[in-house]
């Protein structure tokens, strides 16, 4: 039953996304052999402090790289994996190298400053998150302050009773909790003052046209000056252009991130980033 389940699923997703089948099958394949191997890597992009241009933190993205089929993005393997369930031990190997490339920070002499993870719906929602976050955070020895919780506006719109529940509890242990994507789901705002929320992420659709469309200024200036009423800190994601940094600057945004300061890096890179920007301080 459960494959006969599992085999629909890929043709719903094949489907939607219009792929051709033989890849799907592949890919589905090759997943659960990574998840085995825990062939997944965890790339890092720096947040910069929009005034100071100081490193404040990462945010760990998964890479996969696979011997068949190449590279294969984020956009295509955690939708699948989302469809299928797949991302829960997926999310696991990825937590796992995080703590322990946060550890290795320490190890460098560096400061541990917190890293972002990113938790899709299915996992927050799954009973056991909890308990098995509490699991691996001990298993590494390592403290939840120095991570971040990211989660979609529509994760945490979703179930929104159970999600304040749930914050309450992540809050506890220690870990920061952030809104990613803002702008692109259907937040309520009566929900959004209930949630015990540290950052919000406004998302790169709003950045994009900052420069050149009115609307998205004046939506990017309200979302900024309610998460500062809210005792928030913004930041913008996806941020290219010079001349976006400067409005965001004089919009009052706390952090950026986006491919003006850096792409996603590898761990030795993103110590060599973090380096260079502890000397210019
Ligand atoms: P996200 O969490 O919103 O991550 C930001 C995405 O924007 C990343 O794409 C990043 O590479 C990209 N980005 C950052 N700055 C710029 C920029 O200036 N310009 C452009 N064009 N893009 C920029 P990526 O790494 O391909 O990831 C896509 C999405 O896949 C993520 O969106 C996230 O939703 C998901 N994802 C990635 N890694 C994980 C993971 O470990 N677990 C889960 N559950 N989801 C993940
Ligand atoms: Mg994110
Ligand atoms: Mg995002
Ligand atoms: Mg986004």
């Amino acid at each position: 039953f459960a494959k006969r389940q599992t085999t629909e699923k890929i043709m719903l997703y094949f489907d939607e996304l219009n792929i051709d089948s033989s890849r799907v099958l592949l890919l589905d394949a090759e997943i659960r052999k990574a998840i085995e191997q825990k062939a997944f890597d965890v790339y890092y992009q720096p947040k910069v402090d929009t005034k100071t241009e100081e490193t404040l933190g990462f945010e760990a993205l998964a890479r996969w790289n696979n011997e068949v089929l190449g590279f294969v993005s984020p956009g295509e393997f955690i939708p699948y994996a989302e469809e299928t369930g797949l991302i829960v031990p997926i999310s696991e190997v990825i937590l796992e190298k995080v703590f322990e490339d946060s550890k290795r920070l320490a190890e460098l002499g560096l400061p541990r400053l917190p890293i972002a993870v990113n938790i899709s719906s299915l996992h927050f929602q799954h009973p056991n998150f909890l308990e098995s976050i509490k699991g691996m955070l001990g298993r590494a020895q390592t403290d939840a302050s120095f991570f971040e919780i990211e989660v979609t506006e529509r994760t945490v719109m979703n179930n929104a009773n159970e999600t304040v529940e749930k914050f309450n509890e992540l809050r506890e242990l220690g870990f920061t909790l952030s809104i990613d994507d803002f702008g692109t789901g259907y937040s309520s705002l009566s929900y959004l003052v209930r949630f015990p929320l540290d950052t919000l992420k406004i998302d790169r659709s709003f950045i994009q046209q900052i420069c050149h469309q009115q609307e998205k200024q004046a939506v990017v200036d309200a979302i900024i000056h309610m998460s500062h009423r809210l005792n928030m800190r913004v930041v913008a994601e996806g941020v290219e252009q010079q001349d976006q940094v400067q409005l965001l600057r004089t919009l009052d945004c706390d952090e950026i991130q986006g491919f003006y300061y850096s792409k996603p890096l590898p761990f030795d890179e993103a110590v060599r980033f973090m380096q260079t920007s502890l000397q210019n301080k």
